[in-house]
């Protein structure tokens, strides 16, 4: 990793820095802050040669080399100080909170705009909306891109960004052609690796997009689930937020194991945002405000939370899982008590 003196290279001095490196095998990828630009060395970056050549240049800071598989999401990279700025909200400056239908259901709009209407009214800060589903059952309604025109007429009468899942390429092009802030990876598809580096090429160039990055439903160590992040960051945008949704084995009557308790030790890994969804992870209602407070004890930056305002009208997850408007208010505002409480404000 390249720390200029100046906020950034210019283009002579990237030039410059890109010809040493090639010569031994590696590729420049700037990282774009909005403050300032650091530069990742992709490629085997232990040669003392190289390294010699770089520090020597007066333009350069220092060259930091980390040896990590998750070079630019781990704690101790430079980008550590990069904070990500959605909505109008730093997180970690105060809770945030995605909340919405599962799954935007086509034929009845007026559910989702209701419920946009009763999100933003409960506290919550982005709307999420689910245009294309993954779905276990191949028969179930599987989404509908006319539901991404309905997502962002919720965002337009609301004033509130959306998130949503984006599960192939063509629908990355169609989401940020929209203007959907939040492309979300669903717990399905963590580990597709041509997927992640898709959405990294795609939103490189788009600073204001975030990715919330679900964990896999199978996901084991914490690392590979850091790693997935470092594949979207690793094309220049590093907005990414890390969403633990719960992971199977269940326990009896919960729909995944529970594991919001990540959180302390992936804020030991990693600077990334936590953002957990305790809807996902629990798979019932009733089960959903113990869970979200639990999360934020447990220090997430976040929560995503299904709601509906005719919860048992709605599609996909929405008649077992989504809050409705009442309860997802009670379970903000209790959670933003918590979190203030937590950090001793
Ligand atoms: C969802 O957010 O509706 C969803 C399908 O989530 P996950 O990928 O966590 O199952
Ligand atoms: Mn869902």
């Amino acid at each position: 990793m390249i720390l200029p003196k100046s906020t950034r290279l210019t283009s002579e001095q990237l030039a410059e820095v890109t010809a040493i490196v090639t010569e031994f095998g590696c590729k420049i990828q700037p990282i774009i802050g909005a403050v300032r630009s650091i530069y990742a060395i992709v490629g085997d970056e232990r040669d003392e040669l190289m390294i010699n050549r770089l520090e020597g240049l007066e333009y350069v800071e220092r060259i930091d080399r980390i040896q990590s598989p998750f070079k630019l999401m781990d704690r101790r990279s430079d980008l550590a100080t990069h904070r990500i700025k959605v909505a109008g909200v730093t997180l970690g400056t105060e809770l945030f909170v995605i909340a919405g239908n599962c799954t935007i259901d086509p034929k009845t709009p007026n559910f989702f705009y209701e419920t946009a209407a009763a999100v933003k009214e409960a506290g919550a800060n982005m709307i999420r909306g689910g245009v294309w589903k993954p779905r276990t059952n191949p028969y179930s309604f599987q989404g509908d891109v006319k539901s991404l025109d309905i997502l962002m007429e919720g965002s337009r009468r609301t004033g509130l960004p959306v998130d949503t899942e984006v599960m192939e390429e063509a629908h990355i092009k169609l989401a940020l052609d929209a203007g959907v802030t939040c492309l979300q990876v669903g717990a399905r598809n963590a580990l597709n690796y041509s997927l992640l580096r898709a959405i990294g090429r795609a939103v490189a160039e788009h600073h204001a997009t975030v990715v919330l990055l679900k964990r896999s439903i199978h996901m084991g160590p914490i690392n590979e689930f850091i790693s997935a992040a470092e594949y979207i960051a690793a094309f220049g945008n590093p907005n990414v937020i890390l969403c633990p949704r719960g992971t199977t084995p269940t326990l009896e009557g919960y729909r995944n194991h529970p594991d919001e308790s990540i959180t302390p030790l992936l804020k030991e890994k990693t600077w990334a945002p936590v953002i957990v969804d305790p809807s996902h992870s629990v798979g019932k209602a009733s089960y959903v405000p113990a869970c979200a407070l639990a999360a934020v004890a447990y220090g997430a930056d976040g929560l995503c939370i299904e709601a509906h305002v005719n919860p048992s009208h709605g599609i996909g997850d929405d008649p077992k899982q989504a809050l409705t408007p009442e309860v997802l208010a009670t379970t903000i505002r209790q959670a933003k008590a918590l979190w203030v409480l937590r950090r001793g404000a």
